[in-house]
C-alpha cells in the first residue's frame, strides 16, 4: 500500500513523541505541542465556515496487525488489522478531512505480542512491531488501553518510545522525584490540524484529545503497578480537564475512552463510564472500547439515551469498533463556526465490518503493508509456536470427558488453579481453599464426531493451546460456600439421563439437549454423581421438584465439604457472569474480575511444564448402578485410546463416525 499523507503538522510530533516517553506534565507537553510551525489562518469570512470532519477508531487490536490466526496456525478472515487498513483508506479516500485514533488493547493479547515483551524482548532503539505498521499507517493519537500495562511500565515506555503519533492517558498519576503529584502519561494533546472547509478554503483547527483508562488496571496489574502509579476516576478526570482543553483553545474535543458502556448508573472509580462521559460537558465525540463490543449496534438496543441511527449516546457522537480489527469505526462531523467556536450541527457514527458475518464472507482483502512490514517477527512468532513448549507422556484427548476425568479438561483446570494462586498472593483473599471448575469445550454431538481433543504422546506446542481451551473468555474468580458449590455440581449433573436401577438392562448416559461446555467439573474436590437421583435442576436453571442429590461423597482434602465453609473458584466470564443459567452464579460473586484469557493461563502453564503428566487432580466417578450397564456414544476415534483406558470398553461402532462405549467399574 501507500503509505498515508504525513499529517500536516508532523513536524510537532517529532517533539511531542520524545516527551510522550519522557512523561511530563501536561503543562510543558502542551506548550511544546502547540510551538509548530503554523500557516495564518485564513481572514473570518462573513459566511459562517462550515467543514466535514471524519473521525476513524481502531480499538483493542490485541496485537492482530495480521489477520493470521497463531492458535490454528492459519489465515483467517475474522479479525486482524491488515483487514481494517483497507477499510481505513477507503474511508480515508471517501473524505479528506479525517483522523485516525487508536483506543489501546494494543500492545498484548496474542503470541507476536508475547515475542516481543517476553521470549525476544524488544532491545534499545528496536521499534515495536505495532509501530512499524502504525507509524506507517498514520495514526494521529492514540490512548493507552489496560491491557498495556501487562508486561509492566519499563516495557510500556520503551514501547511507546516507537509511536511516531502522541500517546494519552489522563487519569494515570505518578510521584515525581519531589513527591509532587503529576500525570504518568501526557493527559491529552491539542492537535493543530488544516482542514479544507465547504467553500474550499483551509482552516486551522486544534483538536483536543484526551485519554481514559480504567482505574482497575490498579488490581488487575497490581504487581506491576503498585507504588508506582495511581489510577484516578475517569469522569472526575474529564470533569476537570475537558474544560482546560477548551481553555487552552481545544475547537474540539474527542475523548478516547477505554471504558465501556452500561446500562445503569456508574459509581465512583467504575469500569464503564461512557454512559457518565456524554453527560460531561464539551466532549464533542467519544471514542470507546474496552468492552469488545460494537456501538452502533442491536446489542445496545434499549440503553438508555442511545440512537442506534445515528450513533449517539445523549446526543454526543459515539462509536466502539468490536475487537481484533473486525470493526473500523467511521464517525462523521459536520462542523459549523460560531464566532470564534465550532460547533457539531450533525454527526453520524457507524462500524464497518470486515466480513458479513451472516454468511462469513470477508468483505475485504488484506492490506500487504502489513505483512511486508513485520516479517520477520511474524516468522519468528510462527517458530516459537511450532516448537514445543512441553511435553506429553501420554495422549490428550477428549472423548471420554463427558463421563470420566479426562487430561483435556483437568490441564485446564490445573492452569486455571496455578493462575489464581498467584492471583490471591498477598491479598485479602489468601488462605481460603482454591478450587478451578473446567468442562470440555470439544465433545462431538451436534459439531460433529470429529469434534474432539486429540493430541498425540510428545512435544505439546503452543498452538495446542486453542485446541485445549477454544474461546476467548476471560478468568474470574468467584467466592462460594460448600452448599453453593454442590447445587453448581448438581447443575452439572444434568448433563445425564436419570439411571433407573431396576429399569432395563443396559441404559444411556447422556442427555443429548445438555451441551458439554455445561459440564462443569470442580478441580480440588471429590465427588461421585448418583444417577440413580433425578436432576435437580433443568437445562434452563430452575428447580425440579427433585429431593435427593446426585452429587454425594463431596469432600475436600478427604473431609466432608462443610456447607457454611467458603471457597475460591477459579472460572471463565461466560460461567462467572452467568452463562448455563447455573443456580447462584453471576456477576455478584465475583471477587477477582481477571482481563487474562483462560487460554493464557493454559499457555503459561504448558510453558512452566517441561513433562505433562496424568494426575489426580480431577477426582469424581458417576457411581456404578449395580445391575445396568451404562453406555455412551462418543467419536469413534476414542477407540485408539482404549487400551489405555481400562475403565471404558466398545460396544460398538457407528456409521456416522461414533461409537457406543460402556463405562465398566
Ligand atoms: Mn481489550
Ligand atoms: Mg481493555
Amino acid at each position: 500500500m501507500r503509505p498515508a499523507p504525513l499529517p500536516s503538522c508532523s513536524t510537532i510530533l517529532q517533539p511531542m513523541r520524545r516527551i510522550a516517553s519522557l512523561v511530563l506534565s501536561s503543562f510543558f507537553a502542551l506548550g511544546l505541542a502547540w510551538s509548530g510551525p503554523l500557516q495564518a489562518a485564513p481572514a473570518t469570512p462573513a459566511k459562517p465556515a462550515a467543514l466535514k470532519l471524519r473521525l476513524l477508531q481502531t480499538s483493542d487490536l490485541h496485537m492482530n496487525l495480521l489477520n493470521y490466526d497463531y492458535y490454528q496456525d492459519r489465515e483467517t478472515d475474522d479479525y486482524g488489522l491488515a483487514k481494517t487498513i483497507t477499510l481505513i483508506q477507503r474511508a480515508r479516500a471517501e473524505a479528506p478531512n479525517h483522523l485516525l485514533f487508536d483506543n489501546g488493547d494494543l500492545l498484548q493479547g496474542n503470541p507476536l505480542g508475547d515475542l516481543v515483551a517476553r521470549i525476544q524482548p524488544l532491545r534499545k532503539g528496536d521499534t515495536h512491531p505495532a509501530y512499524k505498521v502504525l507509524n506507517l499507517l498514520g495514526v494521529d493519537a492514540a490512548n493507552v488501553g489496560n491491557h498495556e500495562f501487562n508486561y509492566g511500565l519499563p516495557f510500556l515506555r520503551q514501547a511507546l518510545a516507537g509511536a511516531s503519533f502522541p500517546y494519552v492517558s489522563a487519569n494515570v498519576m505518578e510521584r515525581g522525584a519531589q513527591g509532587q503529584v503529576r500525570h504518568a502519561f501526557t493527559p491529552f494533546v491539542l492537535l493543530k490540524r488544516q482542514f479544507k472547509d465547504e467553500a474550499g478554503r483551509m482552516q486551522t483547527l486544534k483538536i483536543g484529545v484526551i485519554g481514559f483508562v480504567p482505574p482497575q488496571i490498579m488490581q488487575w496489574d497490581r504487581r506491576h503497578l503498585q507504588g508506582r502509579v495511581e489510577a484516578r476516576d475517569i469522569v472526575e478526570t474529564a470533569r476537570a480537564l475537558v474544560p482546560r482543553m477548551r481553555a487552552q483553545g481545544a475547537d474540539l474535543v474527542v475523548a478516547l475512552a477505554h471504558s465501556g458502556f452500561e446500562k445503569t448508573e456508574q459509581g465512583h472509580l467504575a469500569e464503564n463510564t461512557v454512559a457518565e462521559l456524554t453527560r460531561v460537558p464539551g466532549i464533542d465525540a467519544l471514542l470507546f472500547g474496552h468492552a469488545h463490543a460494537e456501538f452502533p449496534s442491536a446489542q445496545f438496543a434499549g440503553y438508555p439515551g442511545v440512537d442506534l441511527v445515528q450513533g449517539r449516546i445523549h446526543g454526543v457522537p459515539a462509536a466502539m469498533p468490536g475487537r481484533w480489527g473486525d470493526h473500523l469505526a467511521v464517525v462523521d462531523l459536520e462542523l459549523q463556526r460560531q464566532g470564534r467556536r465550532w460547533a457539531v450541527r450533525h454527526s453520524r457514527a457507524e462500524l464497518r465490518p470486515i466480513m458479513d458475518r451472516a454468511s462469513r464472507r470477508a468483505l475485504v482483502k488484506a492490506d500487504p503493508m502489513v505483512a511486508h512490514v513485520i516479517a520477520r517477527e511474524h516468522a519468528d512468532t510462527l517458530q516459537a509456536l511450532r516448537a514445543s513448549v512441553a511435553h506429553s507422556e501420554v495422549a490428550i484427548h477428549s472423548y471420554f470427558s463427558q463421563v470420566q476425568p479426562s487430561l483435556a479438561v483437568d490441564l485446564v483446570a490445573r492452569a486455571q488453579l496455578a493462575y489464581l494462586e498467584r492471583a490471591v498472593q498477598g491479598t485479602a483473599l489468601e488462605g481460603l481453599p482454591l478450587l478451578s471448575a473446567a468442562a470440555p469445550f470439544k465433545a462431538g454431538g451436534r459439531q460433529g464426531w470429529n469434534f474432539y481433543t486429540d493430541i498425540p504422546p510428545g512435544p505439546l506446542a503452543a498452538k495446542h493451546v486453542a485446541d485445549l481451551y477454544l474461546y476467548p473468555n476471560q478468568i474470574k474468580v468467584l467466592k462460594l460456600t460448600g452448599a453453593e458449590l454442590r447445587e453448581w455440581l448438581e447443575m452439572s449433573a444434568g448433563q445425564f439421563r436419570r439411571i433407573d436401577p431396576a429399569g432395563p438392562a443396559e441404559q444411556e448416559l447422556l442427555d443429548d439437549d445438555f451441551r458439554a461446555y455445561n459440564f462443569d467439573m470442580i478441580a480440588g474436590l471429590s465427588y461421585e454423581i448418583d444417577l440413580s437421583q433425578p436432576a435437580r435442576y433443568t437445562t434452563e436453571g430452575l428447580r425440579t421438584p427433585a429431593q435427593g442429590h446426585r452429587i454425594v461423597q463431596l469432600r475436600y482434602q478427604g473431609q466432608a465439604v462443610d456447607a457454611q465453609a467458603e471457597f475460591l473458584v477459579v472460572t471463565n466470564s461466560y460461567r462467572a457472569n452467568g452463562g448455563g443459567n447455573f443456580p447462584g452464579l453471576g456477576p455478584a460473586r465475583i471477587v477477582v474480575d481477571a482481563p487474562d484469557e483462560n487460554r493464557q493461563s493454559v499457555a503459561q502453564y504448558l510453558a512452566s511444564t517441561a513433562e505433562f503428566k496424568p494426575s489426580r487432580s480431577s477426582d469424581w466417578r458417576i457411581r456404578p448402578v449395580p445391575g445396568v450397564k451404562l453406555r455412551f456414544v462418543s467419536g469413534a476415534g476414542g477407540i485408539a485410546h482404549l487400551a489405555q483406558t481400562p475403565s471404558i470398553k466398545l460396544v460398538e461402532t457407528r456409521p456416522d463416525g461414533s461409537a457406543l462405549y460402556e463405562l465398566v467399574e
